[in-house]
């Protein structure tokens, strides 16, 4: 452990174009990616066995809370690499290790292609903006699901590396996005329980109808037992 060493990792500013409400962001798929229909059958296939490993709703490894990281050792290092492989092959933008069923803080994003692979473990919120922005926001978890969602526009958080040292993180926009979207998924939160009653319900059509559909196979759970479509009650129950 490195001690008190901190990297401000200051993002550059995006253009205001790219966060207008109506931005096609989903955050958990690259921006601009080809849609999976697209995909030529290589990728859609690493895709496919890749998403196979994501836990999707139903699953309560969903709803719990992420235990700190105290152990910098090669397994987390071989955990982190391995998320970050799936989140690649599943043309995500950022990865929860709860979303594997592993309860850990850790986390790994990239919003945009050209951006480094970032590892946080244990992170946690330093400070958050008053200035709120809402964008869609797809998840790995709810296949079918594309909401708008309503965060902080920037953000500030303290974490450590996958070797231990701590490091200070500010991102905005996108980056911010995925990243409170991932510190949610430690807490066992989903973009389901940040949307109306109404959203949720039409989240929850919309998911079931992408398990009926099913067009790629592995990319689908189950069709999630309409009594289970209030994710508050979920959540309370977690
Ligand atoms: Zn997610």
């Amino acid at each position: 452990m490195a001690g008190e060493e901190i990297i401000s990792e200051q993002l550059p500013q995006e253009p205001s174009s790219a966060r207008s409400d109506d931005a096609d962001v989903e955050v958990e798929r690259e921006p601009g990616a080809p849609a999976p229909a697209e995909l030529d059958p290589e990728t859609r296939a690493r895709r496919d066995a890749a998403l196979r490993k994501v836990r999707k709703f139903g699953d309560p490894v969903l709803r719990a809370s992420a235990l700190s990281v105290e152990r910098f050792d090669a397994t987390l290092q071989q955990e982190i690499d391995r998320m970050g492989e799936l989140m690649h092959d599943a043309l995500g933008v950022g990865l929860a290790a709860t979303q594997l069923g592993i309860l850990h803080r850790v986390l790994v994003y990239r919003a945009y292609p050209d951006d480094p692979l970032v590892a946080l473990v244990n992170p946690a919120l330093e400070w958050t903006s008053e200035e709120l922005e809402v964008a869609e926001e797809g998840c790995l978890s709810l296949p079918g699901v594309h909401v708008d969602v309503e965060r902080p526009l920037r953000v500030r958080v303290r974490a450590q590396d996958e070797g231990g040292k701590e490091l200070e993180v500010e991102a905005e926009g996108l980056r911010a996005r995925v990243i409170q979207h991932e510190l949610d998924h430690l807490d066992g939160v989903l973009i389901l329980d940040r949307i109306s009653r109404e959203a949720r319900k039409q989240a929850m059509r919309a998911m079931r109808e992408a398990a009926e559909g099913a067009p790629h196979a592995g990319e689908q759970a189950a069709a999630p037992d309409p009594t289970e479509t209030d994710a508050r009650a979920d959540a309370d129950a977690a």
